[in-house]
């Protein structure tokens, strides 16, 4: 056996879920195709077949018999049991086992009946009474010990299949038609606005996250990101926003100095395309609605002084990672469990979704084939080519797991490829996050009683040809469905179960809610890793057993690993525009308010003492006027008046830029952030002394509720201030907006 090949096996038995190691960079799935069923033989070492029991059909069946045509019987395959041939258990199965004759699937709610041979194969059997009988009494316990947790599902729309399994899996209860007492926890479809009136418990969606990851939104956050740290940002493409930056795009994108420029880089990165190609994709766009690629501005449908029709043009990624010929796009579950503090979790299996017609690089000829360029599943379903399969590794719809397999096997560097996309998403949370915060603080806040939130999120991501993740887009309501529309007759459409869709989601949906146990003892959050986050270091793949509690019993290890805070070392120096963004969230002063009224800027400006002889009030009062103004203009459907946070950050910029001439961007910023924050924290300890004295008459309740509210806390002119800028809020806010603001 030669070297290589030895090492590569070496590599494949130490991977646990995904796989960890792998040898040369850089190699093109397509050269040498493999065999896509075959799994890795020391990940594998016997073909066997494994038969797990499907869940309770009498719950199931019923929700998938849903069809679009008139054939009206439903799929067997669903309601028994279904097996895979041939895809042998992963090498981490059975890790964690709690019990002997149990095997858990990681990921996945599966429990496999059986035991272990020396020859590692899998021996069903069922049961003994004694196992059984501990079963109950353990169950019996548990219920003694806690009540169950409760979940509303009445708002969930599509995700309810996959969210009913996962509770079942669980054993807490469901609410399917909500609840007149509070539940702990509120499983929404699409917004947090689904449903209005809770004030306690847990909502499954972060208020203003639809809004934050519209494209427009997300190119804007990133590309705050981008002025700052260029390089750390350089997994998102190129993009203009139209129609505003209509003249940028056509000057940069083929003027002559850019072109030169582009040139350069894509000669420096090998990538000898002299063409380039820009895909446009409008605004709150999804499913490749609306989609285009064009190789000139001319070709823009989008008129440039249109405002109602807003979208992004993006340069197109010419050269993707291909397999079987095709390009691929990978969806990573991505669970934001809380904004503050920050905590991350990435699903360690994804899904991929393939084109249906071989890729060709793009030419005046095969721009407008869909089937080739764009790797939606919405779209590509429609192609006579499109493959629905029971296994995880083939079809057009397959696993992450067994593409990185497939990959690893072939000699790239997997470990380097998870890394980059851990750090590609942890980047990506850090640049929506402070805009988040804003939203969030308007519709719960601080001292206001209302739910906490957590989210899902669906990150898609291309693999270039040279490996390096980039960043498509960020969906705020990744689909959860686990069926798939098939044509079963010419015409007849019929929801299917799709096992892929199911072994994925349902294990990222109950793993989030094991994390978000109200009676889960929080687990002591695992320690920031010291050191650098290097490209090729050891990411861990495997069961993260700190995260699991005590009474979970049956349950395989989560599939859900903790990145943040886990590598905050490595990661926090980028939140600059957080702490931007913590200043512009102390003056807004008011409740509910998310912008910055004239009055508060001049009074963010005096009391960090950034005015002076060079820099008057009223040169403040123009920049906040010439700032606001243009991006109301950039802004057409926003419905308040005043200043955005992106806005401040623009004239945070000017400011930090005046005052520290000649430091580069990052360093101006930081400068002058630390001096607000002194200046704050100064006026701060002076408040706080005088209304230690004040207190001493004070009821303990008032003292407490003081220390809880940052806006309570905030020095006594300030709040005066803002509450005479609210006035003039109120004023200039619709009508439709007034009822919901407190005063
Ligand atoms: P939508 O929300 O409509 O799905 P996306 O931004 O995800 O919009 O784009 C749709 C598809 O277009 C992606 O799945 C991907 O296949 C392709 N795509 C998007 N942006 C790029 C890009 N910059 N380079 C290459 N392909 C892209």
């Amino acid at each position: 056996m030669c070297d290589h090949h030895a090492k590569v096996k070496v590599q494949l038995e130490q991977m646990k879920s995904f796989g960890e190691d792998g040898g040369k960079e850089g190699v093109d799935a397509e050269e040498e195709p493999l065999a896509a069923s075959s799994p890795p033989a020391s990940v594998s070492p016997e073909p066997c077949s494994i038969t797990t029991a499907c869940r309770d059909a009498s719950n199931t069946c019923k929700h998938r018999g849903k069809s679009r045509g008139k054939v009206g019987k439903e799929d067997k395959s669903s309601c028994g049991r279904h097996t895979l041939q041939g895809s042998a258990p992963p090498a981490h199965v059975g890790k964690n086992l709690n019990r002997p004759g149990t095997l858990h699937i990681q990921g996945t709610g599966k429990i496999l009946q059986g035991k272990s041979e020396t020859n590692g194969n899998y021996v069903n059997i069922q049961p003994s009474k004694n196992i059984q009988e501990a079963r109950r009494e353990d169950g019996f316990k548990l219920a003694k010990k806690r009540r169950p947790v409760t979940v509303d599902t009445a708002k969930a729309k599509t995700s309810l299949e996959a969210l009913k399994l996962s509770i079942k899996q669980l054993k807490w209860k469901e609410f399917p038609l909500g609840r007149r007492t509070a539940c702990d926890i509120y499983w929404h479809g699409v917004s947090f606005h689904d449903n209005e009136n809770i004030v306690s418990g847990q909502v499954n969606k972060f208020p203003g996250m639809i809004e934050m990851l519209r494209k427009i939104n997300l190119s804007r956050a990133v590309r705050t990101m981008q002025e700052l740290f260029p390089e750390e940002y350089d997994f998102y493409p190129r993009s203009w926003i139209l129609p505003e930056e209509y003249q940028q795009f056509c000057t940069q994108s083929c003027g002559p100095l850019e072109h030169m420029i582009e040139l350069i880089r894509m000669v420096k990165e090998n990538d000898a395309t002299v063409n380039l190609t820009f895909i446009v994709k409008p605004d709150g766009g999804s499913q490749g609605d609306g989609i285009y690629l064009i190789r000139d501005p001319s070709e823009l449908k989008v008129m440039p002084s249109s405002q109602a029709k807003q979208a992004v043009v993006q340069e197109y990624i010419q050269r993707p990672l291909l397999i079987d010929k095709l390009k691929f796009d990978i969806r990573l579950y991505v669970l934001i469990k809380s904004l503050e503090p920050l905590e991350i979790y990435i699903a360690k299996e994804g899904l991929t979704r393939f084109c249906t017609e071989p890729y060709q690089e793009p030419s005046q000829k095969n721009l407008s084939r869909v089937f080739m360029h764009l790797t939606n599943y919405s779209l590509n379903v429609h192609s006579g080519n499109f493959v629905h399969s029971d296994s995880q590794s083939t079809g057009s719809k397959r696993t992450l797991s067994s593409v990185l397999y497939r990959l690893a096997a072939k000699g790239v560097d997997i470990k380097k490829v998870w890394s980059d996309i851990i750090a590609l998403v942890i980047k990506t949370v850090i640049a929506v996050v402070p805009e988040l915060k804003v939203y969030y603080q308007s519709d719960i806040p601080p001292g206001k009683p209302g739910p906490t939130c957590f989210q899902i999120l669906g990150f898609d991501i291309l693999l270039m040809k040279n490996l390096k993740p980039v960043l498509l887009e960020v969906n705020s309501n990744p689909s959860m469905r686990i069926e798939h529309e098939q044509e079963v007759a010419p015409g007849v459409f019929e929801y299917v179960p799709s096992p892929v869709d199911e072994e994925v989601k349902v294990g990222v949906i109950r793993d989030t809610l094991r994390l978000m146990d109200p009676g889960h003892k929080k687990p002591s959050i695992s320690q920031p890793r010291a050191g650098g986050f290097e490209h090729g270091e050891e990411i861990p793949m495997d069961a993260e057993t700190q995260e699991k509690s005590l009474d979970e019993g049956s349950l395989p290890s989560l599939c859900l690993k903790q990145v943040y805070p886990k590598y905050t070392k490595q990661f926090n120096y980028l939140r600059l525009v957080e702490r931007i963004g913590a200043l512009f969230i102390r003056f807004l002063g008011v409740k509910g308010n998310m912008r910055l009224g004239p009055t508060a800027f001049r009074t963010f400006i005096r009391t960090c003492k950034l005015s002076n002889s060079n820099f008057t009030m009223a040169s403040v009062d123009i920049l906040y006027i010439d700032i606001t103004r243009r991006w109301s203009g950039a802004m057409p459907d926003s419905r308040e008046a005043g200043m955005g946070l992106q806005a401040f950050v623009e004239a945070f910029f000017y400011l930090a830029g005046r005052r520290f001439k000649s430091l580069p961007l990052r360093q101006q910023v930081a400068s002058l952030l630390e001096l607000c924050e002194a200046q704050l924290e100064s006026q701060s300890s002076v408040e706080d002394r005088r209304s230690v004295s004040c207190s001493r008459a004070m009821p303990r309740a008032v003292k407490t509720l003081g220390l809880t509210n940052p806006q309570l806390n905030s020095p006594a002119p300030l709040r005066r201030a803002a509450s005479q800028d609210y006035r003039l809020h109120q004023r200039l806010r619709p009508r439709t907006l007034r009822a919901n603001v407190e005063n």
